[in-house]
């Protein structure tokens, strides 16, 4: 793994004395890095902080570490105060793609450079590097996954010749997210030929993205969306619900619970998910939820970081596709990981030999 190596040396380095970094903000002459964070309601951006927060002061920088709770001005408050407070990096997890435009011109004024966190950071010019995961292929393994819970594709991907009908109802993220999009299309790229044929059939018609997305990817929208959606699963049946974070996954299994799903006579639906949350992990063992996407929050801070590490050198960070991520003015040279496709078969394997849980962590 090139970025761990990278990061080694760079931690070497560290010990080393990094004496060649930037001015640096405090009297101690070590430079700081504000790291912006969207939401300490998902358990994953608690992750990302911490790791973030951890391998920055590892190499011994400062670090400010912010959660907005998803209100965009708070999020642009607290960049300013970075800003203000003599920031030498800033590390930006963003809530509203396009709404931090203003603040990035106050941060390229005082030359701070700006490393946009898992979600682009768009219409803006300011955004020198872009840490994520491979976004359009979460959607298409969110998509492949349902379509394997189905019984549509086997293990390998192959069609079974399964012809379904089977009824599905997709969900979407957050609209002001630029991922929330990715992920769709990248689904979308793969369902689109099932539900052409009639191998997938969504009853309630619903399928543009702005009419499944689900506001701030609060799963108290998505229960609410449910709402409305289940009346006409009395009668007939639900196999299948595309999610787009576990969070979200959680809430639809919760409601189709609440209406007798989940018997032997009446099976609960295939429900994607994705980020490995610990309520979906444990969901997942306990055969519930079908799958998640996991996407290693440890490596992406590690990605970022080392990015960080390369500016303030005055070095050129380490990127691996600069193509995909055309932010409305410019496009952003990305590091792209790769993310991973879990469930029952393979959560035990992943999750828990990888780290990430301990198997009592999940029941
Ligand atoms: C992230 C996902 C996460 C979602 C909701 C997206 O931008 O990429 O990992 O599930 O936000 O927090």
């Amino acid at each position: 793994n090139a970025v761990a190596a990278s990061l080694a040396l760079v931690a070497v380095g560290a010990v080393a004395g990094c004496g060649s970094v930037g001015a640096g903000s405090g009297a101690d002459e070590r430079p700081l890095v504000g790291v912006a964070m969207p939401t300490t309601t998902s358990e994953r951006w608690i992750g990302d902080g911490e790791n973030v927060q951890a391998q920055l002061e590892a190499l011994g920088y400062d670090v400010a570490l912010e959660y907005a709770e998803n209100d965009v001005p708070t999020q642009v408050e607290q960049l300013e105060t970075m800003i203000a407070d003599g920031a030498d990096a800033l590390v930006i997890g963003s809530i509203d793609g396009v709404a931090l435009k203003g603040v990035l011109a106050d941060a390229a004024a005082a030359d701070i450079p700006v490393i946009a966190y898992d979600r682009l950071i768009r219409e803006s010019p300011d955004v020198a590097y872009y840490a994520t995961f491979d976004n359009a292929r979460v959607g298409v393994q969110q998509a492949t996954q349902l379509l394997q819970g189905l019984g549509v594709l086997d293990e390998a991907g192959e069609e079974t010749g399964a012809a379904g009908p089977y009824n599905v109802e997709l969900f979407a993220g957050s609209t002001d997210d630029n991922n929330a999009t990715v992920f769709y299309e990248g689904a979308m790229q793969v369902l689109k030929p099932y539900l052409d044929s009639g191998v997938l059939v969504v009853p309630s018609g619903e399928t543009d993205f702005e009419t499944i997305a689900i506001d701030a990817w609060d799963p108290k929208n998505a229960t609410a969306r449910m709402e409305t959606l289940l009346p006409r699963y009395a009668d007939q049946r639900l196999d299948g619900v595309l999610s787009p974070y576990d969070g979200i996954s959680i809430a639809i299994l919760d409601a189709v619970k609440g209406i007798g799903y989940g018997s032997d006579a009446q099976p609960l639906p295939v429900v994607t998910g994705q980020d490995a949350e610990l309520a979906s992990a444990k969901s997942i063992a306990a055969g519930e939820q079908y799958g998640t996407v996991y996407k290693d929050t440890r490596q992406l801070a590690e990605v970022a970081v080392s990015m960080v590490r390369a500016l303030l050198d005055g070095a050129e960070p380490e990127t691996n596709d600069n193509a995909s991520y055309d932010n409305g003015v410019k496009v952003v040279p990305s590091y792209l990981l790769a993310p991973q496709v879990v469930t029952g078969e393979n959560y035990r394997q992943v999750l828990v030999d990888g780290g990430y849980y301990t198997a009592e962590e999940l029941g």
